[in-house]
């Protein structure tokens, strides 16, 4: 594959180190305590900027923008003019779409090719939500009450909303919390990961650039134990929308109870993938592999407990084992990578603590199963794709998120058995069935417990599309026509005519 465009070029041009400050009520700051930190190219370690290190008074600085601008003039803003303004950011995606692109693979490891391939769904998340801004309406409801009295709903933008978002798709995760906030007329107050902020500053050009007003979006850096908890116990947040850990999205939910915001949670997940004996192995094992692999396992539906009828699991393991090896592992802005690497040392230790697991508890390697070195890879945080045969429900590589590349391949004997493993798992994101049966594939798809099921295909995910956990994967969706229902309230109207 090869890029039409200088990517290498464009990355030396995008970052060099210097100081990139956040952006509040309009305005390009630092932070107040003057505090910064450092971000990294996690394929080589080199700094790419530096960020403001924010604390409480800037996340309150932010707030109080955000507060201005709601009741300010974007309140008197018409459906059309916030509809004209999502096209305008849109159309400025599509022209800087390199640029972000090149922007993401450097700061969080995400091949090229694959960041560059997520255009459509991100700039159709701009394009969905603006033609929903003009859609959006109450209902007329009859009462039973003597009198001429009509009654009506009015749906009313929820607020201020905070929005957390992890580090591993910046650009996808900013636009699925800012694009419905823009569309109901609210206003953002987003703070990106710590280790991967520089897209979202990006992204926040743009919308100056389109027009959008003064603190309708902020964008605060700095770290989740202190800008993300101020953030979600902040009395003048109405409603938080999170994506991250289960473990964050408890302690937010936690946070939040103080004012009561309204909260919607995108959280962890251990997906199961059921492959049926009668499944097409060929067409299955790539896209079974890739379930995990793609962005190195670090994807909150990873499909990482794989269940192969007993009768063929030798050989679709082996096929998995096999395609692993044959993926290309390099950096990000590379046009022929398929894997780059770990977000950071921390992650990757955490993966070669889960390997150590897997192996010590008895699972067998099939292939993977270590770091990368030389001279490639000696700077950045790289594990081979790892594949694990013969691995019991009771392991651990097999009952907790991971977050690398990962997959625990488990035989089963019978379809009931497989369903009901599968379900055994606090999470309940996604799910993946392979069969050519219909029949069972409608069966399954009824009795997996998991917001997403994809049959003879895994990862697709589409603006119109409702997207969300069930159990502790989460609550509340993103995606859909749902989406903006947790960023609007309903207003009661009650009107004595007579
Ligand atoms: P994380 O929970 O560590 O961090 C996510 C965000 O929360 C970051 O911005 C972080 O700074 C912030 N944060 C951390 N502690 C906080 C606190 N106490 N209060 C408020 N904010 C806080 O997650 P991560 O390591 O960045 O991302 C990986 C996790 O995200 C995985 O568990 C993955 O499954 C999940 N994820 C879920 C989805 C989904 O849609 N369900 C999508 C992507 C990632």
């Amino acid at each position: 594959m090869t890029l039409t465009f200088d990517a290498k070029q464009m990355a030396a041009e995008l970052y060099d180190g210097g100081f990139r400050p956040m952006f509040i009520g309009g305005q390009w700051v630092a932070a107040q305590s003057g505090e910064v930190s450092e971000t990294y190219n996690p394929a080589t370690g080199a700094v790419l900027a530096t960020v403001p290190l924010a604390a409480s008074a800037d996340v309150d600085r932010a707030v109080a923008a955000a507060r201005r601008a709601l009741e300010g003039p974007w309140s008197r803003f018409s459906p059309y003019e916030r509809q004209t303004l999502l096209l305008k950011i849109a159309d400025l995606f599509e022209a800087n779409w390199e640029r972000l692109s090149v922007s993401d693979t450097l700061n969080m490891g995400m091949p090229i090719m694959r960041t560059l391939a997520n255009k459509r769904r991100v700039i159709g998340m701009l394009r969905f939500y603006a033609g929903m801004a003009t859609a959006l309406h109450g209902e007329v409801i009859d009462n039973s009450i003597p009198g001429e009295i009509v009654t009506f709903t009015r749906r009313e933008p929820i607020g201020v909303v905070g929005a957390i978002i992890p580090w591993n798709a910046p650009t996808a995760a900013s636009i699925w919390k800012i694009a419905p906030a823009l569309a109901t007329g609210c206003t953002v107050v987003l703070k990106p990961s710590e280790d991967a902020p520089l897209t979202p500053l990006l992204i926040a050009k743009l919308m100056q650039e389109a027009g959008v007003p003064d603190g309708v979006v902020n964008i605060v850096t700095g770290k989740g134990s202190v800008a993300g908890a101020r953030l979600a116990e902040h009395p003048d947040v109405n409603k938080i929308v999170f994506t991250g850990s289960t473990a964050t999205g408890q302690s937010i939910a936690r946070a939040a109870v103080g004012n009561l915001k309204r909260v919607s949670l995108e959280l962890g997940g251990k997906s199961p993938v059921i492959v049926c004996r009668d499944a097409d192995i060929d067409r299955a094992v790539p896209v079974a592999a890739m379930a995990v692999f793609a962005h190195s396992g670090q994807i909150c539906i990873a499909g990482s407990r794989l269940f192969v009828a007993r009768e063929i699991h030798e050989e679709f393991v082996a096929k998995v084992g096999e395609f692993a090896r044959s993926l290309r592992i390099g950096h990000g802005i590379e046009a022929d990578t398929d894997i780059g690497p770990l977000i950071s040392a921390r992650q990757a230790q955490v993966v070669e603590s889960f390997i150590a697991s897997g192996q010590s508890e008895g699972a067998a390697l099939v292939a993977g199963g270590m770091r990368l070195s030389g001279a490639l890879y000696d700077k950045g945080n790289f594990i081979a794709p790892t594949v694990f045969g013969n691995v019991k429900d009771e392991m651990r590589i097999a009952r907790e998120e991971i977050f690398g590349p990962v997959i625990s391949a488990m035989p089963f004997d019978t379809i009931e058995e497989a369903v009901e493993r599968a379900n055994a798992s606090p999470y309940g994101l996604a799910a993946g069935i392979f069969t050519q049966n219909l029949g069972m594939a409608h069966k399954l798809v009824r009795r997996i417990k998991a917001g997403s099921v994809w049959v003879n295909m895994y990862h697709a995910l589409d603006p119109a599309v409702p997207f969300g956990g069930m159990k502790m994967s989460g609550y509340g969706r993103e995606g859909g026509v749902e989406h903006l229902h947790e960023y609007l309230e309903t207003k009661a109207v009650w009107i004595q005519t007579d």
